[in-house]
């Protein structure tokens, strides 16, 4: 086995296996310099020719960057002045005894350490394989996996059940346009892509589990709009028999536990009113439009320290919304979010869905902000399946579309369903924040380019007439 590069501080005077990749390769006279490079960092090695047993079959000059190295070697101290107090293993290096090279490699078309690599975007995801070699990028993944393992430790803790649900679905009005599969067995039909697993985890609700979440994938066929991706990954939440309070409170809990896991250096000093028992400072939606004219309130003290983390809830946001582009009201979070009771009147009085009190109405509706950033939202729901019909129709939707689209929920709302609330976080925004990164692309292993595209696959691509035919669809206008 091969030893991992960090560890070899440990091992002064000892004969270690190292693996990895050549980082950076400085040569003086007949000695190289190789800067190795695995996943857990860089280990200097020093290639002496009169020191290695295999030399004569190995030209050491011509090892290059990226090229793939077995190194048996002795880790000594390095002298005073040869110490290098920027890396973790900086006051070792590893003079080699013998090298193997397992791979070579051509060279890359960025340099792997060099930052500006950034400039090209499309050249990055093309070779994303080479752009993930990158310390940050590495970094970020790992920060990712980490988010990801405290949020699935703690929702085990609590008695959570992690549940799966179809990405094969049904094209079903939820705000964003769906991703359309045609079916092969039923021509003309179509399944879609979920753009959440909103109506699944309530059925499961009514199915019984009370306590589920998932760390899944979400789609939605958006246009070009600010840092999203048509894929991303939510932690999506629903439990049964709860209250606003109770999910905040646990919703804090949990991201305490993130932050203590996750940025142990930064502790929670810095994240705003880290007890959970003096909870997240909260604001109403009216509170924060009429104070800071946003939804999103960025509530950090100083906006260069990197190491600030500002959260705050945001409450009672209106039920419906207009939507100018369609020229009609839809719900500000989705449909299946409860009207606060006190507003019940107001929804009496909307006859028709032009009524100017709709504005009014309020929903438990919560979004938790983190420094100025939306980081997850989520509701308490309509468990009357009256209510819930009446909010379709305010919606627009005749009663033949309310049952051609949402009768599966308001079916199974007749059989006796709890009253529940949940949540859901964009978990790539939250890691970008975490990070210190401005895209959310920056902590996904491959996403798509802005205007959706995979310069890696080459996706989205034609195919086969065939393929085609099968489904029984006929291309009108080719781009
Ligand atoms: N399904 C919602 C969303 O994706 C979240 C929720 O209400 O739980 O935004």
């Amino acid at each position: 086995m091969k030893l991992n590069n960090i560890e070899t501080v440990n091992k002064v005077g000892q004969e270690v296996i190292l693996k990895g990749w050549v980082n950076t390769v400085r040569k003086m006279g007949k000695i190289v310099f190789v800067d190795l490079r695995d996943r857990s960092g860089f280990v200097q090695v020093v290639l002496v020719p009169s020191e290695i047993t295999n030399g004569n079959e190995i030209e050491l000059s011509s090892i290059k960057p990226e090229y793939v190295l077995e190194i048996t070697g002795i880790v000594n101290k390095r002298g005073e002045k040869q110490i290098n107090k920027e890396l973790p293993t900086g006051e070792v290096e590893v003079l080699a005894k013998s090298v193997k090279i397992l791979n070579t490699a051509e060279t890359p078309p960025f340099e792997i350490v060099n930052e500006e690599r950034q400039a090209n975007e499309e050249l990055r995801l093309k070779y994303r394989y080479l752009d993930l070699r990158h310390e940050r990028m590495q970094k970020n993944i790992k920060v990712r996996h980490a988010v990801i393992r405290v949020m699935r430790e703690f929702f085990y803790d609590q008695d959570f059940l992690e549940i799966e649900t179809p990405f094969l679905s049904k094209s079903t009005p939820e705000g964003a346009r769906d991703f359309l599969v045609p079916s092969r067995n039923y021509p003309g039909k179509f399944y879609a892509l979920p753009q959440s697993p909103q109506q699944y985890k309530q059925m499961l609700m009514v199915a019984g589990l009370e306590k589920y979440f998932q760390i899944v994938r979400c789609f939605r066929d958006e246009d070009q709009r600010g840092d999203r991706q048509a894929e991303f990954t939510q932690l999506d939440v629903e439990m049964s028999f709860v209250d606003q309070e109770e999910i905040l409170h646990l919703v804090e809990k949990l991201i305490i536990e993130v932050m203590n896991r996750v940025k142990p250096a930064v502790g929670t000093q810095h994240v705003v009113s880290s007890q959970y028992i003096a909870p997240f400072p909260r604001m109403t939606y009216e509170a924060a439009m009429k104070k800071y004219k946003s939804d999103k309130p960025d509530l950090r003290k100083d906006k260069n320290n990197p190491d600030e983390f500002a959260f705050v809830w945001v409450t009672d946001f209106p039920m419906f919304e207009y939507k100018e582009g369609d020229k009609r009201w839809g719900a500000t979070h989705h449909p299946f979010t409860a009207i606060n009771p006190e507003d019940f009147k107001l929804l009496e009085k909307v006859k028709t869905h032009h009524n100017a009190s709709l504005e009014k109405i309020r929903a438990w509706q919560y979004d938790l902000v983190l420094n100025g950033s939306e980081i997850a939202g989520g509701s308490i729901r309509t468990h009357d399946p009256k209510i819930l019909h009446k909010v379709f129709e305010i919606l627009g939707h005749s009663d033949k579309e309310i049952q051609a689209k949402f009768g599966h929920l308001l079916e199974a709302f007749k059989y006796g369903v709890p009253p529940h609330g949940g949540i859901a976080f964009g978990l790539d925004r939250l890691v970008a924040i975490l990070c210190g990164e401005t895209s959310i692309r920056e902590v996904m292993a491959f996403p798509k380019t802005s205007d959706n595209r995979d310069p890696l696959m080459d996706s989205p691509s034609e195919v086969e007439k065939e393929q085609l035919e099968e489904l029984g669809i006929t291309i009108k206008n080719k781009m």
